[in-house]
């Protein structure tokens, strides 16, 4: 993308290539798609430097004007031309006026065509040369006097170091400023000597001021080439920290929804075994004490594959969300958990409640299951769904006592399927 660059590699490289090559350049070396932006961005820094430096010169020239008038006045000395150089500091504030004119004109050029950019550039070129040459003139003026070129040099070197001017904008100035002077010295200066000193010194400054002058602009490019190519991964990296975020938050979620599938009952939307066994492992990690009592009540709906094979297996399936609901409303949800077994029998599980609170919450789920009072045509026994359920209470010491929990419960459930269904049996250990 780098049409070219003005510090490779090396630091030797970079000076070489700058003085035998960028230094003569008449192209600019910018990242391409950028040369719009840059053009804008050189003409704002130019202007705003313009309009300090017109500022200054209106008001340097203000005085001087003040003192020659003064002077004139006074009849300091009859050899000094005050109208001429009145005229001409009028002249220089005139010039300043157009900067000035030119910003307000064209505040808001960025958002112009390209047209109108061309425009203030060359408006720009103009008024240097203007301040330049009129520096020519001035000095010429003072030969009579002086003999010397200190105007033209202060202008001079004042719009070299002051303006960023590639080569091709800068020439017009120099030229028109050198030539003025070149051609007019000869008549304004009647020392041979002094012509000659004059030529030598103009060629050595002209030279130094130019150079200050492409330093000054090379270095400006390669500030904005940087800046560029930083504002330019900047909005890279930062498109890619959304792109990111947002694949971080899709994944977040993704990863929530998975482990709830993972861990709830795809049917009855309650806590499954693999649910079930992570609770138990969680409260040895955090409650469980070096010996706890832990109290299992296993559930089984009765005579269940009849009502699926009276009903249809879908009934089946609503009765089972409904029981299962049913027990979930009952477990007090910061001490037990309730989770679905399997098929159609549920697992309540309490750490450290008291045995006959074991008994009464066994009791609130068989009531309550029966009071939800649905029909159970093909039922042996009863007209509703009932369920059975059997209750055991251990002292655990580790993990590995929990299935022997479970086991017992299930031996209290086998009872109370052959004591008639619909009643509550507890595994005693005596
Ligand atoms: P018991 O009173 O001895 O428990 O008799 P039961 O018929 O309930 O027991 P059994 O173990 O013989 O049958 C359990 C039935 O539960 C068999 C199966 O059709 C039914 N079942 C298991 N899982 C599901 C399920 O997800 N949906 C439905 N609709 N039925 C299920
Ligand atoms: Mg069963
Ligand atoms: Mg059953």
């Amino acid at each position: 993308m780098l049409r070219g660059s003005w510090f490779p590699k090396n630091h030797k490289d970079s000076l070489e290539r700058f003085f035998m090559k960028e230094i003569f350049s008449f192209k600019i070396n910018i990242i391409e798609c950028e040369e719009e932006n840059f053009r804008k961005s050189i003409l704002a820094d130019n202007l705003c430097r313009g309009r300090i430096l017109a500022i200054v010169m209106i008001g340097l020239e203000t005085i001087l004007a003040v003192i020659d008038v003064s002077a004139s006045i006074l009849e300091v000395d009859n050899r000094f031309h005050f109208s001429y150089y009145l005229i001409m500091y009028l002249l220089m504030i005139c010039i300043n006026i157009i900067p000035l004119i030119l910003i307000r004109r064209f505040k808001d050029f960025q958002e112009k065509p390209v047209r109108q950019l061309r425009n203030l550039e060359i408006g720009l070129v103009a008024y240097i040369t203007l301040v330049m040459s009129w520096g020519s003139i001035v000095s010429l003026m003072d030969q009579k006097l002086y003999g010397q070129l200190m105007v033209f040099m202060v202008n001079m070197i004042i719009c070299s170091v002051m303006y960023f001017l590639d080569n091709r904008k800068i020439l017009v100035p120099y030229v028109c400023s050198v030539l003025i002077l070149i051609f007019g010295l000869p008549f304004f200066q009647n020392s041979k000597d002094v012509l000659i000193g004059h030529y030598v010194n103009l060629c050595i400054f002209i030279f130094i001021s130019w150079l200050a002058s492409r330093i000054i602009f090379l270095s400006y490019c390669n500030n904005y080439r940087s800046k560029a190519l930083l504002e330019k991964s900047n909005i890279l990296l930062e498109r890619e920290i959304e792109q990111n975020t947002i694949i971080n938050r899709k994944l977040t979620t993704a990863n929530l929804q998975l482990k709830k599938l993972a861990l709830v009952d795809e049917l009855t939307e309650i806590p499954n075994r693999r649910s079930f066994r992570n609770h138990i492992d969680m409260a040895f990690e955090t409650y469980f004490k070096e010996k706890s009592l832990l109290s299992i009540i296993m559930v089984d709906i009765d005579y269940f594959k009849q009502f699926n094979d009276y009903y249809g297996h879908n009934e089946g399936d609503r009765v089972l969300k409904v029981v299962a609901n049913q027990i979930n409303s009952i477990v007090r949800h910061n001490m037990d958990f309730v989770a679905r077994w399997g098929g159609e029998e549920f697992i309540y599980a309490s750490f450290n409640t008291k045995e006959e609170e074991i008994g009464e919450i066994a009791e609130t789920i068989r009531s309550k299951v029966f009071e939800l009072k649905i029909s159970h045509e093909s039922s042996k026994t009863l007209d509703y769904i009932s369920v059975s359920i059997g209750t055991c209470s251990i002292e655990v010491s580790g993990k590995a006592d929990v299935s022997k929990g479970i086991e017992l419960a299930d031996k209290a459930l086998y009872l109370a399927k052959t004591s008639g269904r619909n009643c509550v049996k507890r595994w005693s250990l005596q």
